[in-house]
Order: structure tokens, then sequence, then C-alpha cells
């Protein structure tokens, strides 16, 4: 069993998503032989509580890690402990951040290796995870127990690195330093001119670069006689924001469809692709590959199984799913974060087949049509149906956050942070 998180990877990057999206050969391949989910949601629009969900099935408030300064609940059963319970050899290989063993992330992992940067070098190239991944196949695999391997990347996050390799391949382009992107990004600073244009071309570029290490990848799981009996999925935690103009910048404390319709491709062995329609959460992947690995898992967790739209035996039933944000705010065009861990939602989402209802604590609504006006361009609230249906499930969903302990002190992760555009702030 593979899973793979491609962090910020936005939906239209995609061919199998648009057709007007770069052409990934290897990715592009994967997708075609796979299941394609079209309504795949994320609960949360940055790293943290969003692999928090995708790793306990619960949705953050009740996984409790929706502030940098907190950990997952000790009381929720992570993925990897699932399988390890079920006989899996369990390995992780990320790159750190919000997905360091400091939040709880490397639970239920025998091997869990956060990509180490150097003083503000940048993030782990795709080519990097991927000789972590050989290291792995040859020296630690245990070969007589089944495999989950989960990969996670921030080579796509963090286009504003500005990777010499990359920006070689735009000759007689000026880049600007990585801080002017995170500062006009963040609405820190300005904007110089064709700074979004330029940001664009480096976010594709990544892409493009992490194609590369997917392909290898593929191959050396198909050598080492993985790849062709696993079920894989590849999905991202959210996507990014790349309009300026209507306010849609960067990631974090926007809960609209470019954070959180995410892409979730699920390649099974021996079977056929295949297009599913119905919603579903990043939550109910936790379940679904229990289901795949044999096994139930807790019926009190807010996932669904959608192994049976898999041809899996039992019954999906849509529900409305629901995103929340409890850390970062937008005000005027500017991304602030609190002083202190909030513990009611400072904004929340419901996404059902027909409505994207968003509410901030502090008063004002938003709703879309889901289907259509996919890109969010018409707010709807004023001819809104079933408003009050849709505020009183955001009502009923609202309740305090899941207590949980305080991550360690670590200068270290803060930097690390730091250089992952995770800054903005303090207010109060
Ligand atoms: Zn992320």
């Amino acid at each position: 069993m593979i899973l793979i998180s491609l962090d910020t990877l936005n939906r239209s990057a995609l061919r199998a998503y648009d057709e007007r999206a770069v052409r990934l050969p290897a990715i592009d391949a994967f997708c075609d032989e796979s299941v394609r989910f079209e309504r795949a949601y994320s609960s949360a629009s940055w790293t943290l509580p969003a692999h928090g969900s995708l790793f306990t099935g619960l949705y953050p408030d009740r996984h409790g890690a929706t502030d940098r300064r907190v950990t997952l609940s000790a009381g929720a059963e992570t993925l990897a402990e699932g399988l390890a319970r079920r006989g899996y050899q369990t390995a992780g290989f990320t790159g750190g951040g919000y997905l360091d063993a400091e939040y709880g992330m490397a639970r239920g992992f025998e091997y869990y290796e956060s990509f180490e940067r150097d003083k503000s070098g940048p993030s782990e190239t795709g080519a990097q995870l991927v000789q972590r991944v050989r290291s792995f196949l040859k020296e630690g695999r245990n070969s007589s127990r089944p495999l989950f391997l989960f990969l996670h990347s921030y080579a796509v996050h963090n286009y504003y690195d500005v990777r010499p390799e990359i920006a070689d391949s735009f000759p007689g382009v000026d880049f600007l330093p990585r801080k002017n992107y995170i500062d006009c990004a963040i609405g820190r600073g300005p904007c110089p001119p064709g700074a979004w244009r330029q940001m664009r071309r480096l976010y594709h570029a990544e892409l493009r670069d992490f194609d590369r290490a997917f392909a290898d990848l593929q191959s050396e799981l198909i050598a080492a006689g993985i790849w062709d009996e696993a079920v894989v999925v590849f999905m991202t935690d959210h996507g990014e924001g790349f309009e300026p103009e209507r306010g849609r910048k960067h990631h974090g404390g926007r809960l609209h469809g470019d954070q959180l319709h995410i892409p979730l491709l699920v390649r099974l062995p021996h079977s056929g692709p295949g297009v599913i329609e119905a919603p579903v959460s990043i939550v109910d992947v936790l379940p679904t590959l229990l289901d795949f690995a044999g096994g139930g898992s807790d019926a009190g967790i807010d996932g669904r199984s959608f192994a049976p739209l898999l041809g899996r035996a039992g019954n999906y039933e849509s529900r409305p799913v629901f995103a929340m944000e409890h850390y970062f705010e937008w005000r005027e065009g500017r991304r602030f974060l609190p002083g202190r861990i909030s513990e009611l939602p400072v904004a929340s989402a419901v996404i059902d087949e027909d409505d994207w209802y968003i509410r901030k604590r502090s008063g004002p609504e938003e709703l879309y049509d889901t289907e259509s006006d996919p890109g969010q361009h018409r707010d709807v609230l004023g001819q809104g149906t079933g408003l009050e249906a849709l505020r009183a499930l955001v009502s009923e969903r609202r309740r305090p956050r899941t207590q949980t302990p305080l991550r360690g002190e670590s200068p270290a992760l803060e930097k690390n942070l730091e250089d992952l555009g995770y800054v903005g702030e303090e207010d109060e």
C-alpha cells in the first residue's frame, strides 16, 4: 500500500482534471490507469490540520492539531498504527515541517524520516526523496510483511525557493529572492511587477521536475516487486491560490475550492481506471485503506470507507463533508496569525452535492453552487435555498477542539516552518 501526498498540488495542475494543464508524462500515465475522484475535499487548507485528518480519519477539531503550537491527539489511532496492527511494515518519508514527529505524525511508523534541510536550504526535491526510498528498499525493507509506504514532498509547495536548476531552465528571466515571493503571496509585502507570473512558472516547473522523480519512483518500486500489487493513492493536502485579483492567494486560512477541492487518484492492482462522482473527504482515506488491509475501522471516526466505490463489499453513502480553520485569518489581502490558540474554528465550511457554504466566526458567509460554478465566481448567498440547513450543519459541528499537548520547543523546526513560508503577522 502506497500513499503519496504531494503537498500543495492544485487539482487544475493535472490533465486528469484540467485539459489545459501542462503535460506530466509519468503522473498523467498514472492518472490514466487510476480511479479518479471528481469530488474529493480536504478538511483544511494547510499542511498540519489536513495531514492530521489524513492520518486519523478525524476532522481537525477532533484530532486537535489545529495550530502550529499543538500536536495530534494521542487518543486518535493513526493510519500507520492501524496498519502496523494488521501486520504491515510501515515506513514514512516526509519533507518535515508540519509532518515532523514533534506533531505526533510519526506514530505507528516503524521507519519515519523527515528531510533535514540545511540552514535555509531549499526543500527536498523529488529525486532526493526517491533516493531515500531506494536506500530503504535496499536496507530496511522486510519482505516477509506487507508494506505501507507513505511519501510526502514539499517540492511543489516550495516553488518560491527558486532552485538554480529550475531558474536555469528559464534563461533570461530574473527571478526574485524567495522572501519577495512569500511576502507577496501572503500580503506582507508588495508584489513586484511580474511576480505572480513568475510564481506560476516556478510552480509548474517544480511539478515537471517532480514528475521525473515520480517515474523513477515507479521504476524502483516495480523492480522491488512492490508497485504492481499495491494499492497506490496519489493526492495532496490542499491547493495553492494563484488568483491575486480575486484574493485567492497562497494557502491557509481560506476555505474556497482552490484550497479544498483536491486531486485524489487511486490505482488498484488488476483493475482498470474509473471516475467517481460521489463526494469524499480526506478523512475517508484512513478507513478506506484499512478496509483494503482487510479490516474495518473505528465507527466513531468522522471518515467513511469509500472502498465500496472501488469494488469492495458494502455501501458508501454520500453525506455533507466539512472543513475548518482555527489558525490563519485573511484580512484585506493579508494573512494573519492569532496570538492565542483558538478553541473554536475561525471559519467553517460545509460541502454537499449542490452547495459550498463558508461561514467566518466574525460573521460573513459565502455560498457557491458546486455544480454550476466550480470556480466559485458567483456568490449566491442572496438566492441560496436551503441556507438554514447549511447554517445548522455548521453550528452543530462548531464545538471546542479536542485538547492536545503543546509540541516541544524546537528552534530547528521553527526555522524549518519559516522557510516553508508559514510566517505571517502576529495578531493581538
Ligand atoms: Zn500542505
